[in-house]
């Protein structure tokens, strides 16, 4: 399976299946070393949770167990939560009607080349760059509607500061939204934002050993996915509103395929 999704992984597409790994691997395998959540992690994941279950472009099945988990954290009367519990929903152990996250990872457009590399933090970066966009596409077809929409960029950064398992990368990326992350007004801003910094960490680790040789770091989009987001005067300069319209294509449900889902 592995092999075929890389050998037939189009680069210009988004893979749903990458989103639902990276989901289940969030859920079943990065959660699951905080055997109690309570305090400011618990209000982290209950945050998480919330944001993901209004915007996450996915299927009907694992919707609804997003909406079925939201529902159930912002009810239960408690101020700890252990994990077991969370997993037990997870799992749908309730056995309700047509709820389903797939329970095993299947990369396809972030299969690396040996099994060590790319997989989750690359399907991480595509879940938070698929909820900006979200939140953006939201934001604009209903320019009067809450104006408290879920701040997407807030929530990441907290949910990178308490559960993602790579701490130097956390560290890194709390050093950058502590430079900047306030000045972000708009849900617009916010997907350029997270497109700018990821395009930080990509050119500082480029060349590094985690690095998949067949994925060399690159500023992206690259020319062949987007020529026109490259501004005329220097090789490093971006027309920005282009790049906002590719990036609002790119992690939109129209471009998400379904192809390899579990
Ligand atoms: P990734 O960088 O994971 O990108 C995944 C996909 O997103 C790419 O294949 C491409 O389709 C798309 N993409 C690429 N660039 C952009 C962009 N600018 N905007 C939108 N989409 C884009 N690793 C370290 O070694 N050190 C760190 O400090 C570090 N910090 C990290 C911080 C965060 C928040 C995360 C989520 C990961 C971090 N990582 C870090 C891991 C690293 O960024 C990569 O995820 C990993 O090396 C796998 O790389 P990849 O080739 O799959 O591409």
């Amino acid at each position: 399976d592995e092999i075929r999704g890389l050998d037939k992984h189009d680069p210009s597409k988004l893979y749903m299946v990458d989103l639902e790994s990276g989901l289940h691997y969030l859920l079943r395998v990065e959660l699951a070393t905080h055997k109690m959540l309570e305090g400011e992690k618990l209000e982290t994941f209950k945050d998480f949770i919330a944001v993901t279950a209004q915007l996450f472009p996915g299927r009907q099945p694992v919707m609804k167990l997003l909406e079925t988990l939201h529902e159930w954290l912002v009810n239960l009367p408690l101020d700890k939560i252990p994990y077991d519990a969370i997993l037990d929903l997870v799992n749908n152990k309730m056995r309700i009607a047509g709820i389903y996250l797939p329970s095993r990872v299947k990369w396809v457009g972030c299969q690396g080349s040996r099994p060590e590399l790319r997989g989750y933090t690359c399907s991480l970066w595509k879940l938070f760059h698929s909820l900006t966009v979200q939140a953006a596409i939201r934001a604009e077809e209903f320019p009067k509607a809450d104006p408290s929409h879920p701040d997407v960029l807030k929530v990441m950064r907290r949910y990178i500061q308490h559960f993602f398992g790579c701490r130097e990368c956390a560290e890194h990326f709390e050093e950058m939204a502590k430079e900047s992350m306030d000045s972000v007004k708009s849900a617009n801003g916010a997907v350029l934002w997270l497109w700018q910094k990821h395009n930080v960490v990509n050119n500082r680790i480029a060349g590094a050993l985690s690095e998949d040789p067949q994925f060399p770091k690159v500023q992206w989009p690259t020319h062949d996915l987007c020529p026109l987001c490259r501004g005329e005067k220097e090789p490093h300069s971006w027309n920005e509103a282009e790049v906002l319209a590719f990036l609002k294509h790119f992690y939109s449900i129209d471009n998400a395929s379904e192809q390899f889902t579990m």
